[in-house]
């Protein structure tokens, strides 16, 4: 089951997941064949069909903690023809009522999104809201190389410190192959922004140092590192902020809402007149349940679209 709150003394631990419910998914059909998706209508609240534009997994920063890693970086073998599949995706969930919003996400999308055309662009508007996942090295300088950045609602930008040297250290990249905070900065008072924080490094916790370095941002949000195999040291770590963290909210902050899901939980705050966003995320879901079962949609660069981030267990192909 799906809840959500926005009272402070009805929240819930936030490591606790709901289990799956069936009530809470319906069966729909999806290029012929029958998935079973969450209801949308029951839980509109909760933006349960959102669709993830995977553009490439390439990426010109090079993250310990990163995904990608495993999956080879494959590039998109063709725009035009991802570009295709994108289009009939997006048609299909729309009319089928499937798409609220659309994230353009990778890799490093900006290695890629000029190579896309106009009619990828005007398929995109269609949905309620699209917002782009980057790690901000193509806006360095004050720089906008982006034609398409007039697309993006929101662009989400991934900052992991507030010190630039131990931020570009996380990226495995120079300080100057990124914005400063101090372009950044100037880049929100324009449009909207939101910082994004995996906790890990060292005082990232402490939300007032960010809002301090950034001013004109409206929306922060910090996530806890997900548990593999590997990386219990950093899970613990991040598991251990991400506690302090939500400590510090509850005593000076104000809950917009809290969301549980069975494989993911966020929650907003308000503090100081900013957004503070946290969140939580189980990728077991991923490996343990059906290919038919999707809570969100995601089309990989190889063309694989499904629910899963593996694009191996996806359902479909273009
Ligand atoms: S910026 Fe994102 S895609 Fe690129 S290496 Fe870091 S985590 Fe991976």
């Amino acid at each position: 089951m799906i809840t959500r709150t926005t009272n402070k003394n009805e929240r819930v631990s936030f490591s606790g997941f709901t289990q799956p419910d069936a009530g809470q998914f319906k069966d729909v059909n999806l290029f012929g064949k029958t998935v079973s998706v969450v209801d949308n209508e029951k839980y509109e609240w909760a933006n349960t069909t959102h669709l993830h534009l995977k553009v490439t997994e390439a990426c010109n920063a090079n993250c310990s903690f990163c995904v990608e890693h495993c999956q080879n970086r494959q590039d998109v073998a063709s725009i035009a023809r991802y570009e295709e599949a994108a289009i009939k995706v997006i048609e299909e969930m729309k009319s089928k009522g499937l798409l609220q919003t659309i994230s353009i996400t990778g890799g490093e999308p900006s290695l890629v999104l000029n190579r896309f055309s106009e009619r990828f662009v005007k398929a995109c508007e269609t949905a309620d809201g699209v917002y782009m996942n980057t790690n901000g090295t193509w806006l360095k300088d004050g720089n906008n190389t982006l034609k398409y950045a007039g697309l993006f609602n929101c662009i989400n930008v991934s900052r992991h410190s507030v010190d630039e040297a131990q931020n570009a250290q996380t990226f495995g990249l120079d300080a100057s192959a990124l914005p400063t905070n101090a372009h950044l900065n100037a880049l929100a008072g324009e449009r909207d922004l939101r910082l994004q924080c995996l906790l890990l490094n060292e005082d990232t916790e402490n939300v007032d140092n960010w809002i301090d370095a950034f001013p004109n941002v409206k929306d922060f949000s910090f996530r806890q590192v997900i548990k593999n195999n590997e990386n219990t040291e950093a899970f613990e770590l991040s598991k251990h902020k991400m506690e302090t963290l939500i400590d510090f909210l509850k005593e000076n902050a104000e809950l917009q809402e809290q969301v549980v899901q069975d494989n993911y939980v966020y929650e907003t705050w308000i503090y100081r007149g900013v957004s503070v966003t946290v969140s939580f995320s189980d990728m077991t879901f991923l490996v343990e349940n059906s290919p038919t079962l999707m809570r969100e949609f995601i089309l990989h660069p190889n063309l694989k679209f499904g629910g899963s981030w593996y694009s191996e267990d996806c359902l479909f192909s273009f």
